[in-house]
């Protein structure tokens, strides 16, 4: 394993879903790289659970031949080298069925209970395959794109316009004030479930200043001081997150009422459930800051 992973100024860097967990059993390969020829490992796709099957009495990636069941095996994209062996990507249609030895698990939500470095590759994978979807045609004009070598990018035939896949930052931010932290619940979550404050950063926003405004929009509440904590890949399908912390500066919670409808100050003997995704920087960062 490289040294990376243990790297003290930056404890964020291993949470699942940052390549860097992988060590160096993972080296990523872009469309034209050439991978060495040799028998490969599949990452299998449908929805958010990845084919895998049970091999020396572990949970692997299916090696060698493609799965009989795999009818698009030419379409596959060769994403890096996993384990010295070439690492093919696909997605499955929800109506092939999946014989045994093979199974789906899903890599993400709290019922994910799959290995966390098979979990990172399928969110590598899920990214790429849908940023292929969604980038066949360009954006300007509807020509069909074409690959720019060496990358994931595409160029626009017709017009000559350039798309790269697309990335979207999202703060995520606790809020502190002395021993109270600031959690709020989504109008979507059930009653008792709290987390972060996150949202996305808007046009011609620097981070702090997302920061700010979420907390202000989501809470009413003005924020000092603002530490830069860690980040996540997010790839369901794109997002990365970006973790703070601050300090209140003023104002009590009042929920906006529409995308949050609670916002209140807890402590650690007052403190709710862990946000029930065991693999996400929210828990990452109140399992650390939320003490
Ligand atoms: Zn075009």
């Amino acid at each position: 394993m490289s040294n990376d992973t243990s790297d003290p100024l930056s404890p964020a860097f291993v949470l699942p879903f940052n390549s860097a967990i992988l060590g160096s059993e993972y080296q990523p390969l872009k469309p034209g790289m050439t991978a060495p020829f040799r028998s490969p490992c599949w990452v299998i796709i449908r929805d958010a659970s990845l084919v895998v099957c049970e091999i020396d009495g572990e949970l692997q990636l299916p090696e060698g031949e493609p799965p009989p069941w795999c009818p698009t095996s030419s379409d596959a994209l060769c994403i890096g080298m996993w384990r010295d062996r070439p690492l093919l990507a696909l997605s499955l249609a929800n109506n092939v069925e999946i014989a045994a030895p093979y199974q789906t698990m899903p890599f993400n939500g709290p019922d994910a209970t799959l290995d966390e470095r098979l979990s990172t590759l399928a969110g590598i994978a899920n990214q790429i395959i849908k940023w292929e979807q969604r980038s066949r045609y360009c954006g300007c004009c509807g020509a069909i794109m074409d690959r720019i070598p060496l990358t994931w990018g595409k160029c626009c035939p017709a017009c000559r316009s350039e798309q790269f896949p697309h990335i979207h930052p999202c703060i995520i931010v606790l809020v502190k004030r002395g021993d109270e932290f600031l959690l709020v619940r989504n109008a979507q979550w059930p009653t008792g479930r709290f987390s972060l404050v996150a949202g996305f950063l808007d046009i011609g926003e620097s981070l702090e200043e997302c920061v700010k405004r979420e907390v202000l929009e989501e809470t009413g509440i003005t924020v000092q001081n603002i530490r830069y904590v860690g980040s996540q890949s997010w790839p369901f399908p794109s997002q990365q997150m970006i973790g703070f912390i601050a300090d209140h500066a003023a104002g009590e919670p009042q929920p906006d009422g529409v995308e949050v409808v609670e916002a209140r100050w807890f402590t650690v003997d007052t403190m709710p459930h862990y946000p029930n995704n065991i693999r996400s920087i929210a828990r990452w960062i109140m399992k650390n800051y939320c003490v």
